[in-house]
């Protein structure tokens, strides 16, 4: 994140408390915590933060050698020498350092600040309270959702001078944390939006929730919640002192803001209002009782910003939903989108450009971007952060539209082109022009950009499958936090990531520092190595025909007898490499793949006689991790693999890894870890321990062609099945079995979710095509089908198949187009 204004090392170093050596006088404007987005080294001071299984030093080489020269660190790092031209600050810790600076940044602006927290519901209320202001306030905001111990202070970080609001979200997800994000939000106006079930898993109750989240208000003069819930305004009410104004919302109960009528009206809902002596109503453009409550909020907010309420009347209708999220597609010419145009400012620039350097690095990168909006810096100077912005990411295409964007187009690479606005754009636009690229489509709302990659994508089959790769990386975490700190982790992405995507998929991985890629085939990993992914990859099912090819490629085989090591050492002769790394299988009780118990002797000499490979790694599989009937089984598995290990790995002076555990087994045998572990399933939401735990990753969907009423008797579909009892709302919806929904699911046997409710397959599925049976819902054409999903887990439907639900992912075929989500 990069500041307005600029400070020294020196002035740095005092604020954090911290003992600097080197040179006083270096300027920053920019922090950084991440060493994997950067993009002016020689302006950013890096904060090595520690956690539990991270630690920042250890990118210190790798910020140093990409030109960064100052450092925050903790004084246990001693390495300082082997960085001649590096600045430290030493401090005892990192993140109270960062936090310290964020806080000092703050208290230079006298503007009035609001500080929103809740259960849900926080940055939708920011985003849509910005809307509302921005023309009035200028305000800095969080950018996406970065309410955490480190969001908040880098946030924070953008407060400038000509701005006149600030808008913080603060997130905490344990006791003691909100006082750290008070002291360097420092509101002077609270907004507490919910107050609900969410994240309650470190705290002892509600209440004890709520007690702590409302911390984050000691320094308001004014607050705005909702007075519904007693729990709420009981505890305010205690700890509010008398001189802080409290603005309540409340629905049929006396408040500073009472709630008289709430009326849906197609898509939209009008909700009448008194207020001191004011009746009067407004508007939105939704429907649902969340988006309803932080409409409300936000309209409760915008009065206690001593907004007209005239002009919020006005504005209300306009709110836009909040897509938080960057979408990433495929598109023509082989070319990957990546959608964010819901806002256009500096901060979600830099998130943008860098989720576009995560992507595939074989492909050439090209950005379409429209004009920004951000307060606090000229024109002039907020276009030239730009352009350094992208000529420090290396974008090997711009293109710029909008008439600021334009004006400044001399500040750019000279081969970049400029329009003044979108439909010029797309009056000239020639889809052959693009081809192999990452395209990172980033513009205002105003712009609207969706014309511009409905031009560039697939004309898309309404059938796709999406993938929310946050949710994934909350999987991720869960998981490493059953690990101990120095357990390895290879993640399994066989057969397409069990149906989520290869390269996308891996790309995340790599980014996110799994130890290890596990394939089936080799062919897998060919593909993950031609899109630039560089983490070692281990081949489950390698076959002899494909050696040379894994040679070449550095993909590392499951070796699982004596047949398949000699043909592979064969390989390697052929080859003239050395010290090749392989993978020993043991078969511990699966009888599956793997050496047997009698294998053993010979095995140890071949290897012990011959210098082409060496084991990183001895392995096996267990047969019934997930199922208790199974324990006894299991233990005695992990028994013998213990066992055996010892007497292969005791004949080489190496470190060979020890794996045993799959998914279900690292959430039930944490003893039996060794010094690796394959996760699978459970990345992708499934669990067969703890479901709770952990977040639905993908979701089928698609959406309603045709509905037509069908009388009684007639029949649906194909061989005449569906033989209807009554006067029957049919659906017809564009999946079939070649999409992946099984022809099992005929008849009934397959439910399907329309708006919240559960329609049955009616006559047998086709193969593009199944009808289903709205008498259950007002559907109307047009309208989500959901498959399987967020509410409808795919466990549902694997029972409805009598299968488990890795069949029902992995069968999701190739052409179902799968879009990923990422905030
Ligand atoms: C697929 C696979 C795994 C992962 O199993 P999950 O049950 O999906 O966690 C682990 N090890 C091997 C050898 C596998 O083939």
């Amino acid at each position: 994140m990069r500041s307005e204004q600029s400070y020294t090392l020196e002035s740095i170093s005092q604020i954090v408390d911290g003992n600097l050596i080197g040179n006083t006088d270096v300027k920053i404007q920019s922090i950084s915590i991440d060493s994997r987005s950067l993009y002016l080294p020689e302006e950013t001071v890096f904060f090595a933060i520690t956690g539990e299984r991270h630690d920042g030093h250890h990118y210190i080489a790798d910020l140093y050698q990409k030109g960064v020269r100052a450092f925050v660190i903790n004084s246990s790092f001693d390495r300082a020498e082997e960085f001649p031209e590096a600045n430290f600050i030493v401090v005892g810790n990192t993140l109270n350092a960062l936090q310290k600076l964020a806080a000092k940044h703050r208290s230079q602006f006298n503007y009035p600040v609001i500080g929103i927290t809740g259960s849900n519901g926080k940055t939708i209320v920011k985003e849509w309270l910005n809307q509302i202001v921005q023309t009035s306030f200028q305000p800095v905001r969080s950018p996406k959702s970065y309410n955490s111990q480190v969001g908040v202070p880098l946030s924070v970080w953008n407060l400038n001078s000509n701005a006149r609001l600030g808008i913080f979200e603060a997130g905490i997800s344990q006791a003691g944390e909100m006082e750290n994000l008070a002291k360097i939000i420092k509101p002077t106006i609270g907004v507490f939006t919910h107050l609900g079930e969410a994240h309650l898993e470190n705290f002892e109750d509600k209440q004890h929730l709520l007690n702590e989240k409302i911390k984050l208000f000691s320094t308001c003069e004014k607050v705005v919640y909702c007075s519904d819930d007693p729990m709420v305004v009981t505890t305010f009410v205690l700890s509010m002192e008398a001189k802080q104004e409290q603005y309540t919302w409340a629905r049929n109960k006396h408040a500073f803001f009472r709630i008289l009528k709430e009326s849906i009206e197609g898509n939209q809902t009008r909700i009448e209002y008194k207020t001191g002596r004011l009746v009067n109503e407004f508007v939105i453009p939704f429907t649902d009782r969340a988006s309803v409550d932080n409409a409300i909020t936000t309209y409760v907010t915008a009065l206690v910003l001593n907004l007209d309420y005239r002009f919020v009347n006005a504005e209300m209708p306009k709110l836009e939903p909040i897509a938080m999220r960057m979408e990433i597609k495929e598109g023509f010419g082989n070319c990957t989108l990546i959608n964010d145009y819901y806002n256009s400012d500096l901060g979600s620039l830099e998130i943008a450009v860098d989720l576009m350097n995560r992507q595939q690095t074989d492909k050439k990168k090209c950005i379409i971007l429209s004009d920004i909006y951000q307060s606090g810096y000229t024109e002039k100077r907020l276009y030239r952060a730009v352009a350094k912005l992208i000529s420090k990411n290396k974008i090997d295409r711009i293109i710029g539209i909008g008439e600021k964007l334009s004006k400044h187009a001399n500040m750019f690479d000279p081969h970049a082109v400029f329009y003044p606005n979108t439909n010029l754009f797309l009056s000239h636009f020639d889809r052959s022009k693009f081809k192999d690229e990452v395209i990172l489509i980033k513009g205002a709302r105003d712009f609207h950009f969706e014309r511009i990659s409905n031009a560039l994508q697939y004309k898309a089959h309404r059938t796709v499958l999406e993938v929310d790769l946050n949710a994934m990386i909350h999987n991720l975490n869960y998981f490493r936090s059953l690990l101990k700190p120095q357990t390895k982790l290879t993640v399994m992405v066989k057969a397409f990531s069990y149906g989520s995507g290869s390269v996308e998929i891996a790309n995340l991985l790599q980014y996110h520092r799994v130890d290890y890629l596990a394939v089936a085939i080799a062919d897998e990993g060919v593909e993950l190595r031609n899109a630039g992914v560089h983490v070692p990859i281990i081949v489950m099912n390698p076959e002899a025909h494909s050696f040379e090819t894994m040679i070449e490629y550095k993909l590392e085989p499951e070796i699982y007898n004596l047949k398949i090591l000699e043909e592979f050492q064969r390989a390697l002769k052929k080859n003239v490499v050395k010290n090749y790394p392989i993978h020993i299988k043991f078969d511990t009780g699966m009888h599956r793949m793997g050496f047997l118990q009698e294998d053993q002797e010979e095995l140890i000499s071949h290897l012990k006689n011959n210098d082409h490979f060496y084991i990183r790694s001895v392995f096996s599989h267990l047969a019934g991790a997930d199922e208790i009937q199974h324990d006894d089984y299991t233990k005695h598995q992990i028994e013998l693999f213990k066992q055996w290990s010892k007497q292969v790995c005791k004949h080489f002076t190496y470190p060979i890894d020890r794996h045993i555990l799959n998914s279900a087994g690292i959430e039930r045998f944490a003893d039996a870890q060794f010094e690796m572990v394959r996760l699978g399933i459970g990345l992708y939401g499934i669990s067969a321990v703890h479901q709770d735990k952990l977040m639905n990753v993908s979701t089928l969907k698609t959406t309603i062609s045709q509905i037509k009423t069908i009388t009684k008797e007639n029949t649906i579909g194909y061989g005449r099945k569906g033989v209807l009892q009554k006067d029957t709302r049919i659906g017809i919806i564009p999946i079939g079995y070649a999409d992946g929904f099984s022809r099992k699911l005929s008849n009934g046997v397959g439910k399907v979710m329309v708006n919240g409710k559960l329609c049955p397959v009616v006559g047998n599925v086709c193969m593009d095509m199944s009808m289903i049976d709205l008498s259950n819902t007002k559907a109307s054409e047009g309208d989500t089908v959901v498959i399987f999903g967020d509410n409808y887990p795919v466990s549902l439907m694997a029972q409805q198949l009598d299968t488990i639900p890795y069949e029902i992912l992995t069968t999701v075929s190739r052409r179902v187009k799968r879009i990923y989500l990422q905030e």
